[in-house]
C-alpha cells in the first residue's frame, strides 16, 4: 500500500506520468508511442496491462499520442471531458464505449481511492485541464500547458505533497531562439506555456512544508535547458526559504530514480 508517482516522459515532444494509489495504477496523459510508454513502464517494474485508467489533460498530440493504442491493446479506460474527447477523436481512434469515462472541468470527482479536482487551463486547445488528486497520502497536483496561473488555480494546488509543474521556456532563450515570431507570441501569450521565472514565482506561493517533491516538467527542447530551469526555480525558492522542505527535480527523460514513494 502507499502512493508512487513518476514522470515517464516530459517535454514539448511528449508527456506521460505514472501514478499508483494502493493497488490501482493510472497514467496522466499518454503523449508518446504506446511502445515507448510500455517500455518505460516495464523499466519501472509495472505491467502495462495493470493500468486502470488514463487521465487526459487535453488533445494536443504530445499528450494523447499513445492513449488510443494503449486503451485498445490493454482495455484501459480513458478519462477526460467531452470537448477533449471530441477534439482528440482523430488521434485517439476508436475507443470502446465502456472505456470512455467523462469528467467535467472545474469539478470535483469521487474515485474509489481519491477525489479528483479538475481545473481549466488557459491554453490553445478545446478545454484543457490540470489535475489535483486528493489521496489518503496527500495531494498530488499536475499543472502544465497554461499561459496563466490564476489565484483559483494556486489555491487548488496549494500545500501539495507532490507537484508536477511546468517550466516550459526561458524567456530570453525563446525570444532570441529560432522560432518564428508568431510561434514565439503564441508561447508567451495567455494561452501558451509557463516560463521558468513564472514557474518559480508560482511555486514560491504554493509550496509549503508538506511538499516532498517538485518536478519541473514540459521543458521545451529548443527554448530551455535543464540547468537553466533548475537554477531559475531553485534560486526563487531558496530566496523564499522554501527549498529546504522538498527536493526539486527537472523531468525530461525517464529515470527510475525519479520515482517518489509515500507510505
Ligand atoms: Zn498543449
Ligand atoms: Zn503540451
Amino acid at each position: 500500500m502507499g502512493l508512487r508517482f513518476c514522470p515517464l516522459f516530459s517535454g514539448s515532444d511528449g508527456n506521460c506520468c505514472f501514478l499508483e494509489v494502493d493497488n490501482r495504477r493510472y497514467l496522466i496523459d499518454a503523449g508518446f508511442s504506446g511502445k515507448k510508454i510500455e517500455k518505460n513502464l516495464k523499466d519501472l517494474g509495472v505491467d502495462p496491462s495493470s493500468i486502470d485508467l488514463i487521465f487526459l489533460t487535453h488533445e494536443h498530440i504530445d499528450h494523447i499520442r499513445g492513449a488510443g493504442v494503449l486503451s485498445r491493446r490493454y482495455d484501459i479506460k480513458l478519462c477526460t471531458n467531452v470537448a477533449t474527447f471530441k477534439a482528440g477523436m482523430s488521434i485517439l481512434g476508436k475507443i470502446k464505449d465502456e472505456n470512455i469515462v467523462v469528467i467535467g472541468t472545474n469539478k470535483k470527482h469521487k474515485f474509489s481511492l481519491f477525489d479528483l479536482h479538475t481545473m481549466k487551463i488557459s491554453h490553445d486547445c478545446a478545454e484543457g485541464m490540470g489535475f489535483v488528486f486528493h489521496t489518503d497520502y496527500g495531494k498530488i497536483s499536475l499543472l502544465t500547458d497554461t499561459g496563466v496561473v490564476t489565484n483559483e488555480m494556486k489555491e487548488k494546488i496549494f500545500d501539495s505533497k507532490i507537484l508536477y509543474f511546468e517550466a516550459n521556456h526561458d524567456v530570453n532563450m525563446l525570444i532570441n531562439g529560432p522560432y518564428d515570431y508568431s510561434l514565439k507570441q503564441r508561447i508567451l501569450s495567455d494561452v501558451g506555456h509557463i516560463s521558468n521565472v513564472t514557474s518559480g514565482n508560482v511555486l514560491s506561493e504554493v509550496v509549503t512544508d508538506k511538499c516532498k517533491k517538485i518536478y519541473l516538467g514540459h521543458l521545451s527542447e529548443t527554448n530551455n535547458a535543464e540547468n537553466v530551469a533548475y537554477d531559475e526555480v531553485f534560486n526563487i525558492l531558496s530566496r523564499e526559504n522554501l527549498i529546504k522542505y522538498s527536493s526539486l527535480e527537472v523531468s525530461r527523460r525517464f529515470e527510475n530514480s525519479s520515482l517518489t514513494e509515500i507510505k
